[in-house]
């Protein structure tokens, strides 16, 4: 207690010496409470809810493979801080079990809060797709569910998550109504999305289309000569126009299907991660943003 105020006296110091208290980054985070996410697109969604007032940490780095991650003891130390850890769920993340049974803080899973769709294939049949956030429509849901439950936890904010996720959800709904749009004008038998990891199925079922994909889920991105013949057979029968990987993982196999059916490869979709923040899909925005341009290219 005396360590904390002697610092405060200190940083307080150097502040009038700088004439600058309120850019003052060291103030700043101590007087600011941490919420920690799972992953990037989470923590994006989150900052644009609890901005200005709360910190919001990642858990798992922008372009990182989320599924199989193995935590390290610096996670550990950025949990300590944090007094929520909020997850996805659906078994998106492996690790967020272990990780979070030592730790003594609360734990908001999106999942909890959300309907699934179940995967209808191999080892994966029966259990939800984790991947929910893809879909606008969805991603709205997120919202609500983040303005909810930080509001059971911080009452005293609510009405700051409230107004910030109503604006949120006013930019998520402007793509959802564009790409809603594109879709109803597009010949039904050219909805077909083929990817890489099938991770589309919200936005397949929520706009209408068809999926197809070379693996279930990345967590085991194993490529088969089965899964490769009917996902080149289905671009040829259905005379898909693109197909798509995604920015996690290789997009060596999608580019071979796309070679062996004359199909377009119409470039990675970001699913698991964002970019860094030079990148095309910097934000959760700037994501859906990124695959619904590319989408309506490639199937135009
Ligand atoms: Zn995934």
């Amino acid at each position: 207690m005396r360590k904390k105020f002697l610092l405060l006296i200190f940083s307080f110091l150097i502040c009038l010496s700088a004439n600058s208290c309120k850019k003052n980054s060291f103030e700043n985070e101590t007087n600011k409470e941490v919420i920690l996410a799972s992953f990037t697109v989470l923590a994006d969604i989150i900052e644009n809810i609890a901005k200005d007032e709360f910190v919001v940490r990642s858990i798992t780095k922008p372009g990182m493979e989320v599924h199989g991650y193995q935590p390290t003891p610096s996670d550990l130390i950025k949990a300590s801080k944090a007094f929520v850890f909020i997850d996805n769920g659906f078994g998106f993340e492996l690790w967020a079990e272990k990780f979070v049974s030592n730790l003594d803080l609360k734990r908001v899973t999106i999942s909890d809060r959300l309907d699934p769709i179940f995967i209808n294939e191999d080892f994966y049949k029966g259990k939800p797709n984790p991947h929910a956030w893809i879909s606008p429509k969805r991603g709205m849901i997120y919202v609500d569910i983040i303005v909810e439950s930080l509001s059971e936890i911080r009452p005293s904010k609510a009405e700051l998550f409230r107004k910030n996720g109503k604006i949120y959800k006013s930019k998520i709904s402007k793509l959802d109504k564009d790409f809603s749009i594109f879709i109803n004008n597009l010949d039904k038998n050219n909805r077909y999305l083929v990817t890489c990891e099938g991770a589309f199925s919200y936005l397949t079922n929520d706009y209408g289309m068809k999926e197809a994909y070379l693996w279930p889920v990345n967590a085991e991105s194993l490529i088969t000569p089965k899964r490769m013949a009917r996902t080149i057979s289905l671009v040829r029968d259905q005379k898909v126009p693109s197909v798509f990987c995604e920015s996690t993982v290789s997009n060596e196999s999608q580019i071979i299907v796309a070679e062996e059916t004359g199909a377009n490869f119409g470039g990675d979709l970001f699913v698991d991660s964002l970019s860094e923040a030079d990148g095309l899909a910097n934000s959760y925005l700037n994501m859906l943003q990124h695959n619904l341009v590319l989408i309506k290219k490639g199937l135009s």
